[in-house]
């Protein structure tokens, strides 16, 4: 089988002067590709393949690259053609470098909402979706009918004396099934209000004035924009129900709708009160919501070289694809040029003698990180046998634009003892002289290697900085660096050789690894104002039912950690606080204060548990 995979390869090594160097080179393979159908014995044809030699090149990764980022795949987006087709190219990519295995691992991704059906009348009078009101992408379904109450800014602020929640004689209002009416955003109060503070950023967010509302007794919620671009008009809202489903049927309604139920045209500029009673008619409010579900591919392939070491290389392959309005993300640092550091490597090591190689290899290109790291959670999460095999996992995200710094970026330096020896540093500079490296902190918690030291596999991150271009359409591969591609290649070579000589096999993790800088617990869905408790989860946020808030990693060192939760958990209560979906669990959590201690129920493997669990401020973490 070597001898004539050899013979290949030298058939490809022949043309690869002449068709694998660079852009020009590859717009003239286009051209001639009718008469390069030369095919190996898998079937394969040569202009399927960049990789004309098996050593490191900056024409390989210029060829690469330019191919993953450009017309074909169009950005490489969840769900478009051009994600599908790219996962598929990389699986017969590793087919064709004769890895042990190969495969693609399949995944389903919720892209958002399809679509809502909506309905809204008060007494005999029906509005009209899209003119008089709209439903808000993650709403809840539902179909809701009583009175309608006006609750101003719907602020339940005793403290900051401010409450939309009292009657006329301060007692609080209960809606007892009734349907919440309010305004969006803060009120314009005085600089010295305490409604000014930054604590109190949340109380301005649609979702937490529906939690708010609910607490009162609501079963919808609507509400009136009054920015002042369209002052009781529709806007777009935003926000995903991929971060979870509101707890309430929701929607916007114009300012007529609110004149048409109450009798009465407010004076939308003045500081907004309360009214004290609710509509004299019956205000109905339905929704149906159609989920948008797209399947991802992580595509996987394993080299095994008879060692007791074992490696993952990987990085992610999708970008952000095309937007509705037809502009492709073409994603050339981000992550074409980690893709083709895979792909390289890949080639690199299945063409060695099983014997040279530092260890046995999995080669793992990612989906759907660009949503919040799912492919490799999925992964991480799904193969135990696998994981428990590992030892090491390096990430290439981003590394194209070395010369912009001329510095690489090394990320995940506190997952392993052997990363906090000076001796490991000055060796891996003596292998790389010519190189700028250093260790960083910077997105430790935003990559794919994150999962992987979530389950104790020590893990490196390499990357070349963040620039201007960056998840725009101007992240293009004419800006890549290709000279610094193949340096980060051989970089990676002598970084795992390196590894493979210093790390026992199974060398225990440390246990002092940097927790997540970001996404914790859907810091989109609430924002972590000043005081807010730090817990320690990442949402899944391929979840989206209401039976609970479901973890998909825990950080270290967090609260939840020490509390013994872990991913897969489904917490249904805190104390006494039912938690249906995240916006529930964000909500109950914003009551209690970093040192509190709360009780959180949950549910492992069919089984109800309950954990005390103390929180720690966002700050000291
Ligand atoms: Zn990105």
């Amino acid at each position: 089988m070597k001898k004539i995979l050899s013979i290949i390869l030298l058939t490809l090594m022949t043309g690869c002067s002449l068709f694998f160097s660079g852009k020009d080179a590859y717009e003239r393979q286009v051209a001639l590709s009718e008469e390069l159908l030369v095919a190996d014995e898998h079937n394969h044809h040569v202009e399927d393949h960049p990789l004309g030699d098996i050593e490191i090149t900056s024409e390989d990764f210029e060829w690469l690259v330019y191919e993953l980022s450009g017309e074909k795949y169009s950005g490489r987006g969840i769900g478009q053609e051009g994600g599908v087709n790219s996962s598929k190219q990389m699986l017969e990519w590793f087919e064709y470098f004769h890895l042990t295995e190969s495969w693609l691992e399949e995944f389903e991704v919720l892209l958002g909402t399809k679509s809502v059906e909506s309905e809204l009348k008060y007494d005999s009078k029906s509005f009209e979706k899209e003119i008089d009101f709209s439903p808000i992408n993650y709403t809840a379904d539902g179909n809701v009918e009583g009175k309608a109450w006006f609750l101003g800014y719907g602020i339940a602020e005793n403290e900051s004396d401010w409450n939309d929640w009292v009657d006329a004689e301060g007692n609080k209002i209960n809606l007892e099934g009734g349907i919440a009416i309010m305004a969006l955003g803060l009120p314009d109060v005085e600089e010295d209000h305490p409604l000014n503070l930054r604590e109190n950023r949340r109380l301005g967010m649609l979702r937490y004035k529906t939690q708010v509302a609910k607490e009162h007794g609501a079963s919808a919620a609507l509400f009136i924009y009054l920015g002042s671009d369209n002052p009781g008009g529709l806007i777009d809202i935003g926000g995903t129900i991929r971060w979870g489903a509101s707890s309430l049927p929701i929607g916007l309604v114009t300012s007529e709708v609110y004149t048409e139920i109450f009798d009465d045209a407010a004076d939308w500029d003045k500081p907004i009160k309360s009214k004290k009673s609710p509509s004299e008619n019956t205000l109905s409010f339905s929704t149906k919501v159609e989920l948008d579900y797209v399947t991802a591919f992580n595509v996987i392939g394993y080299l095994d070289s008879g060692k007791d070491k074992t490696f993952v290389v990987g990085g992610h392959k999708d970008h952000m694809g095309t937007n509705s309005s037809g502009e492709v993300y073409w994603g050339a640092d981000d992550n074409a040029s980690g893709t083709a550091g895979v792909l390289e490597l890949a080639n690199y090591y299945s063409h060695m003698p099983a014997e040279e190689r530092p260890g046995n290899f999995y080669f793992m290109l990612f989906d759907a990180e660009e949503m919040g790291l799912l492919g490799s959670r999925y992964f991480t999460n799904n193969n135990p046998e696998i994981m428990e095999k590992l030892d090491f996992m390096l990430n290439l995200d981003m590394v194209g634009r070395y010369s912009d710094n001329e510095k690489i970026l090394m990320g995940g330096i506190n997952s392993s003892e052997i990363f906090e020896s000076d001796e490991f540093w000055s060796e891996l500079t003596a292998l790389n002289e010519n190189l700028n490296f250093e260790k960083s902190t910077f997105g430790d918690g935003r990559s794919d290697h994150a999962p992987f030291i979530d389950k104790g596999v020590p893990a490196m991150f390499i990357f070349t900085g963040i620039h201007d271009d960056y998840h725009t359409p101007a992240d293009t591969p004419d800006k890549v660096d290709y000279e610094g591609l193949e340096e980060i290649g051989k970089f990676s070579i002598s970084l795992l050789d390196l590894i493979a000589s210093t790390m026992e096999s199974k060398t225990p993790h440390s246990e002092k690894v940097a927790p997540y800088t970001g996404e914790e617990e859907g810091d989109e869905v609430m924002p972590a104002d000043g005081w807010r408790s730090w817990f320690g989860s990442m949402p899944d946020y391929a979840d989206s039912g209401d039976s609970g808030y479901l973890i998909g990693g825990i950080s270290k060192e967090s609260p939840a950690e020490k509390a013994g939760l872990q991913a897969k958990d489904r917490i249904i209560k805190i104390n006494t606080t039912e938690i249906k979906n995240l916006e529930d669990f964000m909500y109950a959590l914003n009551k209690y204060k970093p040192g509190e201690t709360i009780k959180v129920k949950f549910i492992r493997e069919n089984q109800e548990y309950e954990v005390n669990l103390t929180l720690e401020s966002r700050q000291d973490r």
